[in-house]
């Protein structure tokens, strides 16, 4: 059996070292190279960095001849490298995983440029409840969230430096599709001073940043003499790196196009109520 060839983009970083250790326990899989822009990761073994022993892979800093060699790419760094990064798997034809928030239009143009070529799968949230998360809360919001007030509270650890996360975004943009709403009309992020009463059509975004907290998301439908609310709380990145490599396996092979979670989980028809 060949086994999965595995570029890792962010190699040095928080996800890119449990991604490493992953893979590295992963028979299916190989990794082949990691990248990485951080000079002190440079030239360093990525398992040994990653603490799950030596693999015989040097981080390095362009991602070009890295892509080159993969069957598939999984980049979790900045969006500073991902119009690079979809670039050289435009020229190599090599499916992206790609778990990087904070994309600005620049960089989505890119993927989408890259969709037409290979198969890509973007989601801001690799774990299963996460995406288990997003099929009830739209179930939640065809049910009850033309009457209800809607909240999105997330909170994350104190090194994220986007906000709200890539997470809440994407529940926000579930309910508002449900309630045929545009969220950059509706979305309210935060509220200080005299804010007046809240408008119903609103959903409203709270952000919390502290110590070392993975993940946490709650949707909160509040009506009249009930609320409900829809959380997840991560409490390993492992649940992240380990969908990733999931969908890593399952990428290779796809049709060209952009896919999520849903996709590779097998829910992108779950049943509606
Ligand atoms: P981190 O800061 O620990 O790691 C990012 C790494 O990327 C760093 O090592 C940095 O040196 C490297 N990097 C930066 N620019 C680069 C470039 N141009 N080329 C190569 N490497 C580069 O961050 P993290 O906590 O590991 O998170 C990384 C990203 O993944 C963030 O965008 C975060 O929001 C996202 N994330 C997504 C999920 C998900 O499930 N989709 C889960 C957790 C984190």
């Amino acid at each position: 059996m060949s086994r999965l060839q595995v570029a890792v983009v962010g190699a040095s970083g928080r996800m890119g070292r449990m991604l490493i250790e992953v893979i590295a326990g992963d028979e299916r899989a190989e990794l082949v190279a990691a990248v990485d822009r951080a000079p002190h990761a440079r030239g360093r073994d990525a398992g040994e960095l990653a603490g799950c022993g030596a693999l015989q892979v040097e981080i390095e800093s362009e991602v070009a001849a890295a892509i080159a060699r993969a069957d598939v790419v999984i980049d979790f760094s900045l969006p500073q490298a991902t119009s690079a990064v979809a670039e050289a798997c435009r020229v190599h034809a090599t499916p992206l995983v790609l778990g990087t928030t904070g994309l600005g239009e620049a960089e989505q143009a890119a993927l989408a440029e890259l969709a037409e070529r290979v198969p890509l799968v973007q989601a801001a949230n690799y774990s299963t409840g996460v995406t288990l998360l997003t099929v009830l809360v739209e179930q939640a919001a065809r049910a009850i969230g033309s009457h209800s007030d809607i909240e999105i509270i997330e909170a994350h650890h104190r090194h994220k430096v986007d906000a709200p996360s890539g997470t809440a975004l994407r529940l926000g943009e579930a309910v508002a599709a449900v309630l045929e709403r545009d969220l950059k009309q509706c979305a309210v992020y935060g509220r200080e001073g005299h804010t007046g009463v809240r408008a119903h059509e609103t959903i409203g975004f709270a952000t919390l940043r502290a110590g070392d907290i993975v993940g946490e998301h709650t949707v909160l439908f509040a009506g009249d003499g009930e609320r409900l609310e829809l959380t997840h709380k991560a409490s390993s990145r492992t649940t992240f790196a380990a969908g990733a490599v999931r969908a890593a396996h399952w990428v290779v092979g796809q049709p060209a196009g952009r896919y999520d979670m849903r996709d590779v989980l097998g829910l992108s028809t779950a049943p509606s109520l």
